[in-house]
């Protein structure tokens, strides 16, 4: 009945989670502490891709699990409980994967799918620019058509990971004609082509995740483009949909909401009032998690996420930031003397106090690029105000 969460599982679900908690047990023990960001994760990729497990969002024709929504829902907090990846990570999977299932040719989803699903290329995104962010419309990265090609001219800018790209689906403009959305293709870009240079900047956590990528004449075979000639928005919004409802940092907020009452009492910082303000938000994250309980419940009977995914992104990025600010504050002075590298996969350098305060801070930084990334907190405002509250 829509407006009525259950909160209990069924005993299929019950034995399904089971089964998933042997499978994660072989990773982390029960009791062991979860596993942080520097953690080698290959055995795990490699065990998710033998299980199938690796893409449970997917179609299941598209390489997918066909899990029941409360399924994926055990899965992600299980995994989640243990610090463990719940699919493979990068925007492969995550974000083109969709896309070919929705939109690409048979040939798409044979040349692209197969490598996407056993981890042997990145992808990266290209649809910022500068003066086009909020306003993703207005693009202006040329496209023009040139025999079996089309020739790029343009720039991208808050390119995640494009360092480290085999590929890149973007967006570019391919008639500037009538209304600006008509006039805009998705593309496949091989980041190997001639003419593509990727330019690294930096953030304030320190670390190289993004980048501002330049076209100069490159050649893009005209077989690389998902759907027809001026219909990339229609593909890109599927897209963003998406993009949006794994945006409500659930899984995370979880994960820091069992640590931070052990962190703050380990430097005597779990003062009554502290403690009241873990209390406060862990209540504003028990609603957050039964709105998108309520969301996955919506698009299993075959709702479109819709408007509450903007909502899901916005309150889920207020309280995972509050999260990470507690933690910053109960690190106090460990969380000034921070060392970048010490996040880097494989780092032995020791810190200075607790190892969870350097991470932690680390969080902090990069965290507060989430009120900007997957669209700012002031766009997804004006989104609910205009079609929830009818402003
Ligand atoms: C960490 C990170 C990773 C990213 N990764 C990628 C990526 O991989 N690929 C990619 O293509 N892009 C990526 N982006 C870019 C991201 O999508 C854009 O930064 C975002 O859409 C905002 O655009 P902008 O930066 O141009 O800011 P602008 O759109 O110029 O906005 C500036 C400010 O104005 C406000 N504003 C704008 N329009 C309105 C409005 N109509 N009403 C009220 N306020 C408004 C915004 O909220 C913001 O505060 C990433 C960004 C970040 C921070």
């Amino acid at each position: 009945v829509r407006g009525v969460v259950k909160l209990d599982f069924s005993d299929s679900d019950a034995a399904f989670r089971e089964s998933v908690r042997a499978f994660c047990r072989e990773h982390v023990p029960d009791g062991a502490p979860p596993r942080d960001v520097r953690s080698d994760q290959t055995a795990w990729k490699r065990a998710l891709i033998a299980r199938g497990w690796q893409a449970y969002r997917l179609p299941a024709d598209a390489g997918g699990t066909n899990w029941s929504a409360a399924e994926k829902f055990i899965w992600e907090r299980e995994t989640s409980a243990r610090g463990l990846p719940s699919q493979l990570p990068g925007m492969g999977v995550a974000m083109i994967g969709p896309i070919l299932a929705g939109f690409g040719s048979p040939e798409q989803k044979a040349q692209h799918l197969p490598p996407i699903l056993s981890d042997r290329v990145r992808w990266c995104q290209g649809y910022s620019e500068p003066g086009s962010g909020s306003d993703l419309a207005s693009l202006r990265t040329a496209a023009v058509h040139d025999g079996p090609d089309y020739v790029v001219t343009g720039e991208k800018i808050w390119t995640s990971n494009a360092h480290e790209a085999d590929w890149m689906f973007g967006l570019v403009r391919t008639s500037s004609e009538g209304k600006k959305q008509a006039g805009i293709t998705f593309l496949l870009i091989d980041m190997r082509s001639p003419g593509v240079a990727v330019h690294p900047i930096v953030t304030i956590d320190g670390q190289h995740h993004l980048n501002r990528v330049t076209f100069d004449g490159v050649r893009v075979p005209e077989a690389n483009r998902i759907g027809s000639e001026g219909q990339g928005w229609t593909v890109a919004k599927g897209l963003l949909t998406h993009e949006r409802t794994g945006l409500a940092f659930v899984s995370l907020s979880l994960h820091l909401a069992r640590n931070l009452r052990g962190a703050a009492r380990e430097l005597s910082a779990d003062t009554p009032d502290f403690l009241r303000r873990v209390t406060d938000l862990e209540t504003e994250l028990r609603a957050l998690e039964v709105t998108e309980l309520r969301t996955l419940a919506d698009s299993t009977n075959g709702a479109a996420p819709g408007v509450q995914s903007s909502f899901l992104k916005l309150k889920g990025t207020i309280i995972v930031q509050a999260f990470t600010e507690m933690f910053v504050e109960a690190a106090g002075p460990y969380a000034a003397p921070w060392l970048p590298e010490i996040a880097h996969a494989g780092s032995n350098l020791e810190p200075v106090g607790p190892m969870w305060a350097h991470l932690e801070t680390i969080r902090y930084l990069n965290g507060r690029a989430a009120s900007i990334a997957g669209g700012s907190d002031e766009v997804q405002r004006d989104i609910v105000a205009k079609h929830v509250l009818g402003l």
